[in-house]
């Protein structure tokens, strides 16, 4: 799943090696499944592409964005595998669309679960995407403490930090992945509630969340993500599903994987009590 520091990588991937490059054309999935969502008429996407150069590119939490001429946008959810390539023999074979360039080079997206392709002239209406670009990222110098810690105050004090962090877009790019580590280097538990924090922990997790984004980013993402060519990213998780039957690289206990509000958590039970 594309979370804050995969976003960024993937988009500053495609603006660096995408840009200038038009669309010859537009084929629809080989596969189709009903858990990948378009805007408007899958076969619009055709006009509204073939023909158009691409500029740009920009990531905001769950989104990237890739921007052609004539005011046209590509814009792709959390859950889309983006594959960039320059044979069209590595063409992944399930692939819900994919677009050729005048080099004869290729961008592929896929789905595994669910994720959104959309294709627009202008504005998305998608709450979702509004959300990710207007929110103040939590890698800007505008996510102070201070900023975090008000809105840490204005949330009922039974949200437990997984539903704070991850639930509601209240910090978009933050989701159940970068989660984990986070959480394992402010020694709070994903159970724990907002009302047993002191503050000395709602510093240590403002300086978690600024320093974990920081480094996933600068290590092109995680490791148990993709980036553009197809290649893990290079900051290697310390709690995922790649670790957690590892012993905790802290106090060397055994890790948990459990079920919680959706999906896995993963946590060190000796460095991360339920308080
Ligand atoms: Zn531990």
């Amino acid at each position: 799943m594309i979370e804050l520091p995969e976003a960024i990588t993937i988009s500053r991937q495609i603006s660096e090696t995408l840009t200038g490059k038009t669309v010859t054309d537009v084929f629809q999935a080989t596969n189709p499944s009903k858990f990948t969502f378009f805007s408007g008429n899958l076969d619009a996407y055709k006009s509204l592409l073939v023909g158009k150069k691409i500029c740009s590119s920009k990531g905001m939490g769950i989104f990237v964005d890739i921007y052609f001429d004539k005011d046209i946008c590509l814009s792709i959810s959390d859950g889309v595998k983006l594959k960039y390539g320059n044979n069209t023999s590595f063409i992944p074979p399930k692939y819900q669309l994919l677009l050729t360039f005048d080099d004869e080079t290729f961008l592929s997206f896929t789905v595994t679960m669910y994720g959104g392709i959309f294709a627009f002239q202008g504005q998305l209406d998608n709450i979702y995407h509004t959300k990710s670009f207007e929110s103040i990222s939590p890698l800007s110098s505008q996510f102070t403490q201070n900023y975090f810690i008000q809105r840490l105050q204005k949330e009922k004090d039974n949200l437990s930090l997984k539903a704070f962090l991850a639930t509601e877009q209240r910090f978009p790019g933050i989701g159940n992945g970068v989660l984990q580590d986070i959480l394992f280097r402010a020694a709070l538990n994903p159970r724990q509630k907002l009302a047993s924090l002191i503050n000395v922990e709602k510093e240590q997790l403002y300086k978690s969340i600024k320093f974990v984004l920081s480094d996933m980013l600068a290590k092109g993402g995680r490791d148990t993500e993709t980036d553009l060519f197809g290649k893990n990213g290079g900051y290697q998780t310390i709690l995922s599903k790649n670790t957690y039957k590892q012993p905790c690289p802290v106090c060397k206990g055994e890790l948990k994987k459990e079920s919680y509000m959706g999906g896995a958590i993963y946590y060190c039970p000796n460095c991360q009590p339920v308080k």
